[in-house]
Order: C-alpha cells, then sequence, then structure tokens
C-alpha cells in the first residue's frame, strides 16, 4: 500500500526567487539584532520552537503525526485512524506500534534539557519571552522551565501535545506515560528485559527499521484497553499517547489557545524550526497579519522564507541566545539574574544516538 506522507512544501520550491537579505549577517550582528528583537517586544514576546532545539538532546526528528518524516525511509508512521480503528486491522497496526513505542520512549523519558532549552528557558526568567508554544512533545521545556509545573503548564503550550502521558477517546482517564510503561512492562516482562538488556548499545535493526527482538514478535504484544472505560462497562477503548497523529487534528481548544497567545504577544521568536507543520505556520501567518514582528532563527529552508514581515536568521538558536544573554547580565546583580547565570550551565550536550539504535518514540509526532 502506498501511502503519501504530509511533507514541507520547501521554499525552495515555492519561492526560488527568496534571497534572505540577512544571508551574510555575521554571529556579532545577529547576536545585537535578536536583543534590539526582545528589547523591542517590552517584555511581552513568545517563543515557538519545534525539533531543531532537541537534537542537541540526542533527539532525533520524530517520525509518525503530523510532521515531516526523515527517520527510517523503509518505515510509514501509524495514521490516526488505523491507530483508532476498534476492529483486527486496528489491532495489527497498533499493536506493533506500541511494541516500538514502549521501546522507543525509553531515551524520550531520558532526556534532558540542552543548553538551547536552557537559554529559552532564562528568556522566560528574565521577562523577555515569557510564553513559548513548542511543537515538541518531548518535554524538554517542562524539565527546563525555571517555574513550579502549573506555571510552567500556564506558559507553555505543546501544540502536538506530549508523550509525557496516555489516554483514551473518552477522555476522562489521563495516565503518566511512567504509569502506563510499568503497565506495559507487566505485561510484556520479556520486553521489558530487552529493554534492560539494549540500553545505550546498539541493536540489531530488521530491514523494515524495527528493532530484532529474536523470539518475540511485534504482533504479539500485550496492550490492554482503558481500565477506567472498563469499570463503566465499555470494552475496547484504545489508549493513545497524548500527541497529534499523521490524519488527526487539533483540537479546538488547543488551537484557540494558541490563537491567544499569539494575540496576546507584542512578537514571535521561532527557533529550531522549519514550520512545516500547518498548525506552526498558521500561527506565524496570524502573528504577520496582526503586524507583530516575527523573527526566525533556524538552519534550513523554512515554510515561511520570503513572506513579508518575516525576518530570517540563518543560524542554530543556542550559541546566538547565548550571547544574547551575556549582554542582558553584563554584570548586573539580582535573584532573577542570579538564577538565569545558573540556569545557563544547566543544559546537557547529548550526541544523537547511531542509526542502527531504536527510534526514539515509535507512535509520535511533531516536527
Ligand atoms: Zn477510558
Amino acid at each position: 500500500m502506498r501511502i503519501s506522507i504530509p511533507n514541507i512544501p520547501l521554499p525552495s520550491a515555492k519561492n526560488p526567487a527568496f534571497v534572505n537579505p540577512l544571508a551574510d549577517i555575521s554571529h556579532t550582528d545577529a547576536v545585537q539584532r535578536v536583543k534590539r528583537f526582545l528589547d523591542q517586544g517590552r517584555g511581552k514576546g513568545l517563543v515557538l520552537t519545534g525539533a531543531g532545539v532537541s537534537v542537541d538532546s540526542g533527539i532525533r526528528a520524530y517520525r509518525g503525526t503530523e510532521g515531516h518524516y526523515t527517520q527510517n525511509p523503509n518505515f510509514r508512521p501509524i495514521f490516526y485512524g488505523e491507530l483508532m480503528d476498534t476492529g483486527p486491522k486496528g489491532d495489527l497496526y497498533r499493536i506493533p506500534d506500541w511494541a516500538r513505542s514502549f521501546i522507543g520512549y525509553v531515551p524520550v523519558r531520558k532526556a534532558v534539557p540542552n543548553p538551547t532549552h536552557m537559554y529559552i528557558a532564562s528568556l522566560q526568567r528574565l521577562g523577555l519571552a515569557p510564553t513559548l508554544i513548542t511543537q515538541n512533545v518531548d518535554r524538554l521545556h517542562h524539565k527546563a522551565s525555571p517555574y513550579p509545573l502549573t506555571e510552567t503548564d500556564r506558559r507553555t503550550l505543546e501544540l502536538h501535545g506530549t508523550l509525557h502521558y496516555v489516554h483514551c477517546p473518552k477522555n476522562h482517564h489521563v495516565l503518566e506515560r511512567d504509569e502506563w510503561q510499568k503497565l506495559l512492562a507487566s505485561l510484556n516482562p520479556r520486553w521489558q528485559e530487552i529493554v534492560e538488556e539494549t540500553r545505550g548499545r546498539p541493536v540489531k535493526m530488521n530491514p523494515d527499521g524495527d528493532v530484532d527482538l529474536g523470539e518475540v514478535q511485534y504482533d504479539q504484544f500485550v496492550v490492554p484497553s482503558c481500565g477506567e472505560c472498563e469499570k463503566n462497562g465499555i470494552k475496547g477503548s484504545i489508549v493513545k499517547p497524548n500527541v497529534v497523529f499523521f490524519g488527526e487534528t487539533i483540537t479546538e481548544e488547543v488551537k484557540d489557545r494558541s490563537h491567544k497567545m499569539i494575540d496576546d504577544a507584542s512578537s514571535v521568536l521561532a527557533m529550531g524550526t522549519s514550520l512545516a507543520t500547518y498548525s506552526a505556520f498558521r500561527l506565524i501567518k496570524q502573528a504577520v497579519d496582526a503586524k507583530k514582528p516575527v523573527l526566525i532563527l533556524s538552519t534550513g529552508p523554512t515554510r515561511a522564507d520570503g513572506l513579508p514581515g518575516v525576518d530570517k536568521i540563518e543560524m542554530r538558536a543556542g550559541p546566538v541566545l547565548e550571547d544574547v544573554l551575556q549582554l542582558y547580565l553584563n554584570g548586573r546583580q539580582g535573584p532573577a539574574y542570579d538564577h538565569v547565570r545558573h540556569l545557563m550551565t544547566k543544559g546537557v550536550i547529548k550526541e544523537a544516538p547511531q542509526s542502527r539504535t531504536p527510534p526514539p518514540e515509535a507512535s509520535s509526532a511533531g516536527s
């Protein structure tokens, strides 16, 4: 079966004449320009991030869901319709997908924020860009946050959801992913052993991109239905991660909240994103239409290249942000500055796993 996977409409194809006036900007000028941009935001700036900011945490581009699909050419992501199909055909897709996801979630769970996450947290702490919309589902902005969870949730929108929770369609049962992983481990003890055996070591891959598990088969993985639903007499209620899958639409609630956050922001600084997903690109459009300044700090082409009202600096966000923050710190004293000095030391860079290790997360999202 051939299935076409949504892909980025690259500006090189859409707008071949685009010449970036900031193409040759020096690092020093980029730092000054980003600082000016933040100053103009007058403490109401919004940061929008994508997969690029998580690369230094060893998380490769995700396969699955709405996003750009780069990870494994032999593998196609599960689609929302297949995931939610309660018939035998659904099981055929869903059960192996959960098996992969069970293994693939382990490195995501263990991933820690890298310096770029900490610099973005520092922008928040200094009140320069207090709100954040991320397309990432890895929870790393939450892990980097200088605030308690409720305050972090108030300031942060995970546009494509998070792997941190799973839920059933009735939505009355939202479970921490760790609890769900434990439940899957208890029902699939041999798989749990494999997770422990392969931890951190290269593993054998099948031609289709799955981890080679020897005697156990992907379709023999046991996935329970929602326990709360069972109690209420609803059989076979499907549990899925709280992420937006290919073919699934973002909820109205999330959509409304994202538009409100852009409405309330004075400017948008997009980092580490190609804006390939329409849900993210639409937010940039909204900001431009409202005449809010938009600056992209990211390497590689983006969907918003050449869009009037959008400036773009083609550099990695981390090194630029580090020097921007140094300009703000500049010998200043006080709790916020001291806190930021501490935050800035906290990021950890981890190499992306080699190609023969399992995918970071089988059933998830975003680019
Ligand atoms: Zn349920």
